[in-house]
Formats: C-alpha cells, sequence, structure tokens
C-alpha cells in the first residue's frame, strides 16, 4: 500500500503541461481535417462522460491495461457523442488521494473505437497496489472514479494469491448483488470466463429489460455493453482490482461454433460479420492487451499471465476455434454422429500445441486453465446410456482425453480448470482420460454459477437429479444459486469458496459461504473442508 505524500512540482497536473501543446495542435489540424478527426483537450460535457466507469486488466510484473470509455448518455448512438476527438488524461498514483502521481499521459478517444480508452501502462513496481482515474481537460473538466490496479509479482517470486472467478452476468434475469459482495473481497484480482452480455432482445417479465432487439451489428453489441456497464454494482467489481477476461458464447450468439451459429440458416459470411461485430465491441469494453488481428471477426483473446512463480493463467477460447458440434444440438445419446473422430477439436490444433508446450515450459507452481466449458462429463442419462453436452467438451472427448493426457505429462495434480457457461456450481476431478474408467485422477476443476443468468436459483437439487449425478464418481459437489467463486493460492493448497446468494431478482441478498473445497499441491483429489 502506498503511503501519502504531498505533491511535488515535478508532477503538476496534466492539463496544466500540455495546455499549450493543445492549443497549437489543435489549431493546426483545424486548418486541413474535417470536424470528426479533430483532437480537442476540451470538449466539454454536460452529462458525466464517465458513466460506465472504469476497469483495470492484464497485469504485469510492472504494469496492466487501464480503460474507460467516454458515454454521456450511454444508450444513445456512439455513447451521445459526435463530432471532436477528445483528450483523456490518465493519472496512476500510490495512493488514493493522488498526492503522489507516479505515472500519466494523455490519449485521445474516437468514434472508431466507440470512444474507449486503453492505456498500457508500464514501469510501476511489481506486487502491490496503484491507484488510477481518468479526466477531460479544461473548466468543465470532468474527473472518472478512482480504479485500483494491482501489479503481478516478479517473476520467480513465490507470492499467495486471492483471487475470484465468475461467469454468465444475464442483465435482464437479476441484480448484480452477487458483484457487490465481490466488490468487497479481499483479491487480488478477477477472472472473468464469459457471458458478460447477452445478445437477446428485450423480454418480457423481466427483472430489468434489455434496450432493443437482438443484437447483430456494431452499435448493437455497443449499446448493449454500454446497458450493462451502467450498473453501479459491476462497476464497483471493476474498481476494486484487475480483471482477466475472456468471453464465451454469448458475446456473439448462443452457443456458437466457430462460424457455426445457434441458428443454421446463418450463412458463414453472416456468421464471420457477427463475430466482427461481436468480437470488436467486447473489445472496446474490456481492459484487455490482446494481439492485433487483421480483421475484428479473427481476434486473438489467447494469452497467458503471470502470478510470480505462484500460478500461470492461461486464457483460452473454446469458441471461435472449434468443430461444429457433432449430433443434436443441446446433450445426445453417444456415441453419436462424428462425436468422436479424432480430427475434431474444441480449441482448435495451433492453441492446443500453444497451450501444452507452454505448460511444458512453465516453471509456475500451478497451471490455471482458465476456461468456458465444463471439462469434466457429465452423463445425464441414468443407467448404462450415456447423454452428454455437445457443446462442453464432452462433444470433443477425443480433444478433451489427449489434452488431460498433456497435463498428466507436464503438470499432474498442480492443474485447475477454472469455468463458468451452466450457470451452477460444479467441483470435479479431472481423470487422465474419461473413455477409460479408473485412469488416475490428474486435476481439480471448479465450475463457477452465474452471476444472475438463470433467475434465483435454489438451495436444493432434486433428489433425482443428485441420483444421476452420483453415478458420475469424479463430480463431487454441486450446486444452483447465483454466486462466485473466491480462491485462496498457496504453495501447499488451493481453497475454492463458493460464495453464493439466496436471491437476484430482488435487492439485499447476504452472501453465505455453501461450501469450501481444496485441493492439496501434488495430491490426486478434491477434499471437501
Ligand atoms: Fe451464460
Ligand atoms: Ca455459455
Amino acid at each position: 500500500m502506498g503511503q501519502p505524500r504531498p505533491a511535488t512540482p515535478t508532477n503538476p497536473p496534466m492539463h496544466r503541461r500540455h495546455f499549450l501543446s493543445d492549443l497549437t495542435r489543435t489549431a493546426a489540424l483545424c486548418a486541413v481535417v474535417p470536424n470528426i478527426w479533430r483532437v480537442r483537450s476540451r470538449v466539454s460535457f454536460a452529462d458525466d462522460p464517465f458513466s460506465l466507469g472504469v476497469a483495470s486488466g492484464d497485469i504485469t510484473p510492472t504494469g496492466g491495461i487501464l480503460w474507460t470509455r467516454l458515454a454521456p448518455r450511454p444508450l444513445e448512438p456512439d455513447g451521445g457523442l459526435s463530432g471532436p476527438r477528445p483528450v483523456v488524461n490518465w493519472e496512476v498514483a500510490d495512493d488514493d488521494n493522488f498526492r503522489k502521481i507516479v505515472k500519466s499521459g494523455r490519449a485521445t478517444a474516437g468514434s472508431e473505437l466507440s470512444y474507449s480508452v486503453h492505456v498500457d501502462v508500464d514501469g510501476l513496481e511489481p506486487n502491490r497496489w496503484y491507484w488510477y482515474r481518468f479526466s477531460t481537460a479544461g473548466a468543465t473538466g470532468a474527473t472518472s472514479p478512482i480504479g485500483r490496479l494491482r501489479t503481478a509479482p516478479a517473476d520467480g517470486v513465490m507470492q499467495p494469491l486471492s483471487f475470484a472467478f465468475a461467469s454468465c452476468q444475464h442483465y435482464e434475469q437479476g441484480l448484480y448483488t452477487a458483484h457487490d459482495h465481490l466488490s468487497r473481497e479481499e483479491i487480488d484480482f478477477v477472472a472473468f470466463l464469459g457471458d458478460y452480455i447477452y445478445e437477446g432482445g428485450a423480454a418480457n417479465g423481466v427483472v430489468r429489460p434489455h434496450f432493443g432487439l437482438e443484437i447483430r451489428t456494431l452499435d448493437d453489441y455497443r449499446r448493449r455493453y454500454a446497458q450493462y456497464k451502467t450498473d453501479k454494482m459491476l462497476q464497483a467489481a471493476h474498481a476494486l482490482c484487475p480483471w482477466l477476461s475472456i468471453w464465451d458464447d454469448h458475446e456473439v450468439d448462443n452457443n456458437y461454433a466457430g462460424v457455426h451459429g445457434e441458428n443454421s440458416m446463418e450463412s458463414e459470411e453472416q456468421m464471420r460479420l457477427r463475430r466482427a461485430a461481436g468480437y470488436q465491441a467486447w473489445w472496446e469494453h474490456q481492459p484487455v492487451r490482446v494481439p492485433r488481428a487483421k480483421s475484428w471477426a479473427d481476434l486473438t483473446i489467447t494469452r497467458s499471465i503471470n502470478w510470480g512463480a505462484m500460478a500461470n493463467f492461461w486464457m483460452l477460447d473454446t469458441r471461435q476455434y472449434r468443430d461444429a458440434q457433432a449430433c443434436n444440438q443441446g446433450s445426445d445419446k453417444v456415441p453419436c454422429g462424428k462425436w468422436n473422430d479424432p480430427a475434431r477439436t474444441l480449441m482448435g490444433t495451433a492453441q492446443e500445441k500453444w497451450l501444452l508446450d507452454g505448460i511444458g515450459a512453465s516453471k509456475a507452481h500451478w497451471q490455471v486453465l482458465a476456461n468456458q466449458v465444463m471439462m469434466a462429463p457429465y452423463d445425464s442419462a441414468r443407467g448404462p446410456d450415456t447423454t452428454v453436452s455437445m457443446d462442453q467438451w464432452s462433444g470433443y472427448p477425443v480433444a478433451r482425453d489427449r489434452l488431460l493426457h498433456g497435463l498428466e505429462q507436464r503438470a499432474k495434480n498442480r492443474t485447475v480448470v477454472i469455468t463458468g457457461d451452466i450457470h451452477s456450481n460444479w467441483v470435479n476431478e479431472l481423470a487422465s482420460d474419461f473413455s477409460h474408467p479408473d485412469r488416475p485422477i490428474v486435476g481439480a476443476e471448479f465450475v463457477t454459477t452465474s452471476i444472475t443468468s438463470g433467475g434465483d436459483g435454489a438451495a436444493t437439487v432434486p433428489a433425482n437429479a443428485l441420483a444421476v449425478i452420483a453415478e458420475n464418481k469424479h463430480i463431487k459437489w454441486h450446486n444452483r444459486q447465483r454466486g462466485y467463486v473466491k480462491c485462496d493460492v498457496t504453495a501447499d493448497g488451493w481453497n475454492a469458496d463458493y460464495r453464493v446468494v439466496p436471491y437476484v431478482t430482488r435487492a439485499g441478498a447476504p452472501v453465505e459461504t455453501a461450501a469450501r473445497w481444496h485441493v492439496a499441491h501434488g495430491k490426486a483429489g478434491i477434499q471437501k473442508v
């Protein structure tokens, strides 16, 4: 934590330092460029331009991404902005009073990226907290809320880690009470595993309706992100700490696979354009550092993020590169169709190789796969028949077992898979090969429920469902409430606290720990604490 220090003459506020150069540049540009390309340091806003809050993410030992988006009227096209390109100042401070500014700079916000700002700040000290904010210059300038950034430990440093992971925040189906509780946790970062938005049009009889019809165009997706991000409890969870984000299906289209949409009538060209719109809008609204792509339709989000020597997080994409689902959409009795064709993959060949090569070369104590869909199979048919979900790893069994074999060879019982997607909590032991019973356990999977998706949920699971689940010996626990998972990771072991709220369709739900599960480093199995 930083100590408050007095301001020094070497750190004047940004708007004073750059005021003259702004005037010169603006005057020079005005003569030759159309109005939309003009840079203005002193645009004034009738409404708060920081209505969508701030965020940080994708940390390194010396920095991270700082994010905001100017949107004085969030549901209007371009967030209610047009014309000049405002200059946004950013500051990183040692303390929450901003007495000592350690880094600062300026960025322009333009309509081509929905007036979003991504600052890749570097040169900070490892393993500590910083505070950041944005402002627009001038007498009528506005200042953003303050967010917190925590840098990662230096390479090789064994620093314990506390983090939370979450997914699935359908705006219509509940209030973000779980985010309200999450924003009070003592954690270093949040891993968000997808379904940040949902693409459907406004529904009837919901807690709070979506604005507009099903989203397809870039402007549609932008407005949907803006609507979600107006939520103050979501903003508080972002302000608390950095986030590491990946997308799932609903950032584009329910259960899409590669260029195959939910609606099988949709052409490949239509799906590529929809991906381009959805992927660009996702990037514009997330504090992420991902490689530039030739086309937004091909944006790559796979990346690894280190927490010193303690843990390596592999941020995966199981949507963009997957083969089409085998057999029926949803669940099906197996074997069927091309279900167990060895050529079918969930991550794509390149990502699979990148992941296993990376884990093989990594010296990190724990390997963490931040992943969208459940890796452990769930056979939902009672008795000898086997029925599994075609949308999860169980729909791609050869690829799953190939990966699990690879993990057994490289990081046996020090690999944890964290998963979202299915709006319920699961604790699963991962075997090296689910096609053959009684193979050794090689890792643990913790599946988080939704923040809101599915509505209130239920504290009890019906007896017939429990009976089916009990036939899946590797599944240790299942729960159907809303919430998130908080993890405490040390060299010896990993605790996962399943934090749940009893309802989300009305305000004020308390939070409680429904269960705590423990993985001992290097030992097979998951124990209830
Ligand atoms: Fe979801
Ligand atoms: Ca999903």
